[in-house]
């Protein structure tokens, strides 16, 4: 698609000559293609758990008023649904705001090895209730120019999805190994899972807002399906890269560059 400007110019010698612009409008037509796929998508999201939750209300005002084991029951799921939609809004509310300071590059020195052995320590519990071994190899002081709670999300995300989509069934397919290291100018994290791995076609897609290879699993894993799109975002503000790899029954390899900085 294209849009043209028709302007009249003179040029001495020449009768009538009009000079004629054209603008590529493709691109801006994708962009907003892809907003309103965003706030449909977004909408739809939000309206499930609304919807199941305002049925929960309907049945404890009505047949299950004096039910007390129902109502406890009713109640347990309606705060789950509750708080799926809290998430859902705490991850569209972060992707906004990374959005809005893309331009900005964050530059505090933040200790990548302290952080990541900091989050693997959280997650230590999940990964021992997905019978998961984490396997680190960190190198020591190495540090990037960054926002900390950003790029401890980066890593969160990325440790918490080979957790939960990476898990193998057989016991050797159960580590999750995470590198981080310094190679020249660059950082190196890398997240390795021994999953299932996921199919050519869907690694390009992966990091869009709402993309899941399988959205009934993700939901059942508490996924909002925006975590790789938020990590994309984060990677990119802080000028750096994330590449995908992945093949079916071997598994998953996240890797993300960044500037290095110097050591604190
Ligand atoms: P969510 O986990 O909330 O669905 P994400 O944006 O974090 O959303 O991930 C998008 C999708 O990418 C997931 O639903 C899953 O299908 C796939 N995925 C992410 N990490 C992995 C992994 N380590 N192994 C296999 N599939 C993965």
């Amino acid at each position: 698609w294209f849009e043209a400007h028709i302007a009249p110019v003179e040029i001495e010698g020449l009768d009538a000559i009009a000079m004629i612009s054209l603008r590529d409008l493709t691109e801006s037509r994708r962009v907003e293609r892809m907003r309103v796929d965003f706030v449909a998508n977004a909408s739809h999201e939000l309206r499930t758990p609304l919807a199941s939750l305002l049925g929960f209300v309907e049945t404890l005002q009505g047949p299950a008023r004096d039910d007390a084991a129902t109502r406890e029951k009713f109640l347990g799921i309606m705060r789950e649904q509750a708080q799926r939609m809290a998430r859902l809004v705490d991850d569209l509310l972060s992707l906004s705001r990374i959005e809005q300071h893309m331009h900005v590059r964050p530059a505090t020195p933040v200790d990548l090895t302290l952080l990541v052995a900091h989050i693997v320590d959280t997650l230590s519990q999940m990964a021992e209730d997905n019978g998961m071994t984490i396997h680190l190899d960190l190198a020591p002081n190495v540090v990037a120019p960054g926002d900390r709670d950003e790029l401890a999300r980066v890593v969160e995300n990325l440790v918490e999805n080979a957790l939960k989509y990476g898990c193998g069934d057989d016991a050797t397919k159960k580590s999750v190994e995470i590198a981080l290291s310094r190679k020249g100018a660059l950082v190196h994290l890398t997240v390795r899972d021994h999953g299932p791995g996921v199919a050519p076609e869907h690694i390009p897609r992966l990091t869009e807002r709402f993309y899941r290879v399988d959205a009934g699993k993700s939901r059942a894993k508490g996924g909002t399906g925006l975590g790789l799109a938020i990590v994309k975002h984060i990677v990119l503000r802080h000028r750096g890269r994330l590449s995908i790899e992945s093949a079916l029954g071997e598994g998953t390899l996240f890797r993300v560059v960044l500037p290095a900085g110097d050591v604190i």
